[in-house]
């Protein structure tokens, strides 16, 4: 049985009726600005308007969703750009949003995958990953550098051990491990990771699923009769304790609070311009938490030609990180590959041309899957860090930095309230982390209204 989406809110909110009464029946509401439409500035719009306080949302892109955007391009192919899982979904707050919306998931298996290796490398008698022994050298390498007085990248953990120059195999083995198992997952080079809190974070259990039709049904869902502006792009946000004026190309907004959840990338960049400036705490935590890039390839071929039963193909390589993960499409019936590309090898490509992309991807599934594979009908190529309204993919603990940072960038400042990923110091980088920090955002909101 599905849960109603009130009854589902519900829950989420803290306070107590008696307070949402009040606040309805207050002839000056209370009015509350967020700016951005992402998961996180939904959830709090959500919980806040649910509570009848006046929400409206300024969001600077002509849709809702901000990382999560279901592509439509292809006709009953939806395709997703941003996320497209939710990761763990035991107990997942995003579970139950697509249980209320009656989203359909599949599960993908990290084990239901196969490892194809290039052919230079089978010549030099490589027959594996080596990922057993990579996997102990590397866990040896963080443990040790976790006793260091000063944080080291996760690349200079594992060179600590390295005594010896290494063979070109074990070098195309240790940057497919390095690449596959931390680039890819928390966006951020091995040489820009930090070795002492980059597995700071936590997970919920159970199996990983993806939306078929998209997961952009759950902002959408989320965002049934809330007051939201599209293409209000934001420039400046002057605070004191009870008063915000918000100003966007063409207008100012005056309210009473404001709730941020701009991703990290924006707040780097100093997109918005803040009076008074921001503290220098939450200045040094911006600079100092890193805004990693995952890009996505997909592929559209006329019929499958890769085994249809598997999740994950991997490639391993002697380039690093060129090609190393695919997830196929096959099972739910779409002759579609997704090569995903993260950090350094990321940023290069995207000064790249679509079709030069494409071209090394026929390269890379060729050695793969042989010459004779069809060429792609289709192709959608995401480039996350040139997009202004992100400038990257999601935040991760760079070198220095602590899930610390992240509770600063989260501390309220007079009447600016934060959330976004990067602002969650349990669930970065995720769809559920940012769902819960504007959760957060609204609960501290209420607590002082
Ligand atoms: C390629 C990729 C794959 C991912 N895969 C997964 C996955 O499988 N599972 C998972 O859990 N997570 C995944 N993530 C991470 C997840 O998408 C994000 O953590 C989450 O969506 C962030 O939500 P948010 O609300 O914090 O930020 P956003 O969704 O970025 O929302 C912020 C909003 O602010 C708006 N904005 C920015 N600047 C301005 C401005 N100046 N004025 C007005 N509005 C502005 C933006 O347009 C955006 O809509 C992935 C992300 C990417 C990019």
């Amino acid at each position: 049985m599905s849960l109603s989406r009130r009854h589902f809110l519900a829950g989420l909110a803290t306070a107590p009726l008696a307070m949402s009464t009040k606040l309805k029946a207050n002839p000056n509401p209370v009015r509350v600005l967020i700016i951005g439409a992402g998961i996180a500035g939904l959830a709090a719009a959500r919980a806040l308007t649910d509570q009848g306080i006046k929400v409206t949302i300024l969001e600077g892109r002509e849709r809702i969703g901000g990382r999560i955007h279901t592509s439509p391009i292809w006709p009953n192919l939806p395709m997703d750009l941003g996320a497209s899982w939710i990761h763990g979904q035991k107990q997942n707050p995003i579970t139950q949003l697509a249980n209320a919306a009656q989203a359909k998931r599949v599960a993908t298996r990290y084990d239901s995958s196969k490892l194809y290796m290039d052919a230079r490398l089978k010549q030099l008698g490589v027959q594996g990953a080596n990922e057993a022994a990579i996997e102990r050298l590397v866990t040896t390498a963080l443990n040790q550098a976790a006793h260091l007085d000063h944080d080291i990248s996760v690349q200079a953990a594992v060179n600590r051990l390295l005594t010896e120059p290494l063979t070109p195999a074990y070098q195309a083995q240790l940057n497919f491990y390095l690449n596959s198992q931390y680039e890819q997952e928390y966006s951020g080079a091995a040489h820009e990771l930090s070795a002492q809190t980059v597995e700071d974070n936590e997970e919920f259990s159970g199996a990983d699923v993806l939306f078929p039709q998209g997961y952009q049904q759950i902002p959408n869902y989320l965002a049934q009769d809330l007051d939201i502006q599209l293409g209000k792009v934001v420039a400046k946000i002057t605070y004191t304790e009870t008063a915000v004026t918000v100003t966007t190309q063409d207008q100012s907004y005056q309210a009473d609070y404001a709730i941020i959840t701009v991703p990290l990338g924006v707040l780097k960049r100093k997109a918005i311009q803040f009076q008074p400036s921001l503290p220098a705490a939450k200045q040094v935590a911006i600079q100092r938490l890193g805004m990693g890039l995952l890009n996505k390839a997909y592929l559209k071929f006329d019929k499958v030609f890769w085994p249809k039963e598997i999740d994950w193909l991997e490639y391993l390589s002697p380039e690093a990180g060129r090609w190393v993960e695919w997830v196929s499409f096959a099972k739910i019936g779409a002759p579609v590959l997704l090569g995903f590309h993260a950090a350094d090898r990321a940023r290069e490509l995207e000064s790249w041309s679509d079709q030069a992309l494409i071209a090394e991807a026929m390269q890379a599934l060729k050695a793969m899957f042989g010459n004779a594979i069809p060429q792609p009908v289709g192709a959608q190529i995401t480039r996350w860090a040139q997009d202004p309204f992100a400038y990257g993919s999601y935040s991760f603990n760079a070198v220095g930095s602590t899930n610390r940072d992240r509770q600063i960038l989260a501390r309220n400042l007079g009447g600016l309230y934060w959330a976004g990923e990067a602002t969650h110091s349990e669930y970065p980088g995720t769809v559920h982390g940012a769902y819960l920090s504007g959760i957060r955002a609204a609960k501290q909101l209420l607590k002082v209204l």
